[in-house]
């Protein structure tokens, strides 16, 4: 042989290719919406035994990263609350501390400046995610191409549209004019789920999801009863989706995202080293709804964000991963 060439590594091969398949199972677990318009059928399972319904965790995005929340979802009198569990401003959530900072910076700014200082603070904006157990009726495995019926447990994971359609049919509601259908997830009373996704323009003419048309099906079996039997001992511990990851590690990739833009604002969570004040402790009396700056005066042109399809990337495929072995 008169020239040399590289033999492959296989073992190396070999991981690549159990990595590869290992991602798209993840992908598997979740339910897919369609990419236009259209459709998906599904069924909410029961509860696991001690757990609740569903999963509630706050995402923020950081370019195309995720990062659950470090706040924590608080019961008050007067409604429910996402805050600093300890009171103590170095525990807090350094990415809700910017976001409330940048809003607070834009209220002393106008014009350009302000619309600019006020999207900086949307791309970090908390977004609220819920998850729930459920079977899809009926998908076409890309894979294969064959239509198959039935699939799961699988995860959905919606935004507060769908949750509110959810939970508004399960209780009912005078607003909306939702009858009380009550519990939607019931093996033999329950009824199936449809995902309506309609795609829409913006004011500024970018397009994005609509669910609002969602709505349950008349009501229906689960399933035959070993089919049933298998669903529910095959459930996902929903809690456990979500992963947390160390403040300095949000702060850190808070400073990579706004490192280049910020032009040498100081952050508050740059004030780390300084001795932290302990903030007055939230009693029902007084429920700590200056944390909560909701939605932000001003023009909101952003697509609803909420309402984004995923919230997958590769950091959410690879805590998927650690909690699914
Ligand atoms: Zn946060």
């Amino acid at each position: 042989m008169s020239y040399e060439f590289q033999d492959i590594n296989m073992s190396e091969i070999s991981q690549e290719a159990s990595a590869i398949n290992k991602d798209s199972n993840v992908m598997d677990m979740f339910v897919k919406m369609p990419e236009k318009d259209g459709f998906v059928l599904l069924r909410f399972l029961p509860p696991m035994k001690e757990k609740p319904l569903f999963s509630v965790t706050r995402i923020h995005r950081l370019g195309n990263r995720s990062f659950h929340c470090a706040r924590t979802r608080k019961h008050f009198p007067n409604g429910i609350y996402w805050v600093n569990a300890s009171n103590n401003p170095a525990d807090d959530c350094p990415i809700c501390q910017e976001y409330s900072r940048l809003w607070k910076v834009s209220n002393n700014q106008s014009g350009e400046q302000q619309s600019r200082t006020q999207a900086q603070a949307r791309e970090i904006k908390p977004i609220e995610r819920y998850y729930w157990n459920v079977i899809v009726r009926q998908q076409v495995n890309t894979k294969t191409g064959q239509v198959e019926k039935n699939v799961g447990p699988k995860i959905l994971s919606c935004g507060k549209t769908l949750q509110s359609i959810v939970l508004e049919s399960i209780n009912g509601s005078e607003l909306t004019g939702r009858p009380k259908l009550g519990n939607i997830t019931h093996p033999v009373s329950g009824r199936d789920f449809r995902i309506i996704k309609k795609i829409v323009k913006g004011s500024g003419g970018q397009e994005y999801p609509k669910y609002d048309q969602s709505r349950f099906e008349d009501p229906s079996n689960l399933g035959e009863d070993d089919q049933i039997k298998a669903w529910l001992d095959a459930m996902h511990d929903l809690e456990a989706l979500k992963q947390y990851r160390p403040r300095t590690e949000l702060i850190e990739a808070l400073r990579e995202h706004f490192g280049s833009k910020s032009g040498g604002n100081t952050a508050q969570w740059e004030e780390s080293a300084q001795p932290a004040r302990p903030a007055a402790r939230p009693t029902p009396a007084n429920p700590p709804v200056a944390h909560e700056i909701s939605d932000m005066g001003g023009k909101n042109t952003q697509p609803a964000v909420d309402d984004i399809d995923s919230m997958m990337d590769d950091d959410f495929v690879n805590a998927v991963n650690r909690i699914t072995g």
